[in-house]
């Protein structure tokens, strides 16, 4: 049994964690499911957005499935992804972009994985206004050197272990001489003790240019972190969008997985949201967790089903009238 720290989250969290849990639990894998609070929803159970229980049961199952949070204004907190991100110290943000086989986008062979520095650059939360009248304010990107090692080496062995041929680094050290200097060069060291692995390097704005025009040249990219909150998102934009693309939050000794997308409060509450992103960050989960078997089976049948395009959600097809919960359903029905 592996203990699994579980956070439902809000706005479209609770839907798509039902379908994701009930996936999982299909599927063979031995999860012992810990529930616990973040975000809205721990504010208005225990006036806390990130209850110290929360954080026990962390500390104890290191590892965590999460649903999208909404941080409550005037609770000390500017973000809780960031509280946790930065409390467990999961430097390195994962975000596989590859093409589903019955999504029509505009681009075949869209094969990126995404590896964002997760912890610190414009992230730090160090932020204020200069003048008592709030006319001038001022944002702090701390880039380390040790910071920048670790997730730059992460993702050099991930490209290593996974099979693949090119990490591209994407930065902006023509500008940012100082920051975005110690990543690129960083980079450059660690390239250098990869001579398996091609190497690349790219200026994120012409970056975004070469992503959109011929996305087939990259492998893995790294990056920092607001760079990579960006380019995730474009990356998903490639491949049908933020429904399919999830995410792994990894730390030398805790792990958290979730869905790139937010809370979509748009769509909350209409059995509208696709559950398909954050069932994928279980995937991600259970390889984590050393559950190849069942990883396989959800993925597998997950792909059945959005290759048939009946039983998805409205985003990967129009015309379609599945809800979440079906859609779920469709996937545990497709694991036979
Ligand atoms: P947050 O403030 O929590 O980030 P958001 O309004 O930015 O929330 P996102 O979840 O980041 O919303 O997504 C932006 C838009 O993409 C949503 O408004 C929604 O329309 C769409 N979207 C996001 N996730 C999904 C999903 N799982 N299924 C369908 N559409 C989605
Ligand atoms: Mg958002």
């Amino acid at each position: 049994m592996h203990a699994v720290t579980l956070i439902k989250g809000d706005g479209i969290g609770p839907s798509i964690m039902d379908e994701a849990v009930k996936v999982i639990n299909a599927s063979g894998a031995k999860i012992q499911w810990e529930d616990a609070y973040a975000g809205l929803s721990a504010f208005e159970k225990f006036g806390n957005p990130l209850p110290d229980a929360t954080m026990e049961s962390i500390d104890k199952t290191r590892v965590a499935f999460k649903g999208p949070l909404t941080t409550v204004v005037g609770t000390g907190f500017r973000s809780i992804n960031v509280a946790l991100r930065q409390k467990y110290e999961l430097y390195a943000n994962v975000r596989p972009a590859t093409n589903w086989e019955g999504v029509k986008t505009r681009y075949d062979d869209v094969d990126i994985v995404i590896v964002r520095e997760n912890t610190e650059g414009l992230y730090s939360g160090l932020e204020h206004y200069l003048t008592s009248k709030k006319d001038i304010a001022e944002s702090l990107a701390v880039v380390t050197r040790s910071g920048s090692q670790r997730v730059i080496e992460y993702a050099f062995k991930y490209a290593r272990d996974n099979n693949r041929k090119k990490v591209t680094v994407c930065h902006k050290a023509n500008i940012l001489k100082y920051t975005q200097g110690i990543f690129l060069d960083v980079a450059r060291e660690t390239a250098a003790r990869y001579p398996d692995i091609q190497f690349d390097e790219k200026i994120v704005d012409a970056a975004c240019m070469h992503m959109v025009m011929n996305p087939q040249q990259f492998d893995v990219v790294v990056t920092t972190n607001m760079f990579g909150d960006i380019l995730s998102d474009l990356t998903a934009g490639l491949v049908g969008g933020l429904g399919l693309i999830p995410g792994a939050n990894i730390g030398d000794d805790a792990a958290l997985f979730e869905a790139v997308h937010g809370s979509a409060p748009d769509i909350a509450g209409k059995n509208l949201a696709n559950p398909a992103a954050v069932i994928m960050a279980g995937v991600m989960m259970l390889n984590h967790l050393g559950e190849f078997e069942a990883a396989k089976r959800i993925k597998l049948a997950i792909e059945k089903v959005v290759r048939e395009g009946k039983y998805v959600t409205p985003d990967l097809n129009l015309q379609s009238t599945c809800g979440t919960k079906e859609m779920g359903d469709a996937i545990v029905a497709a694991m036979g």
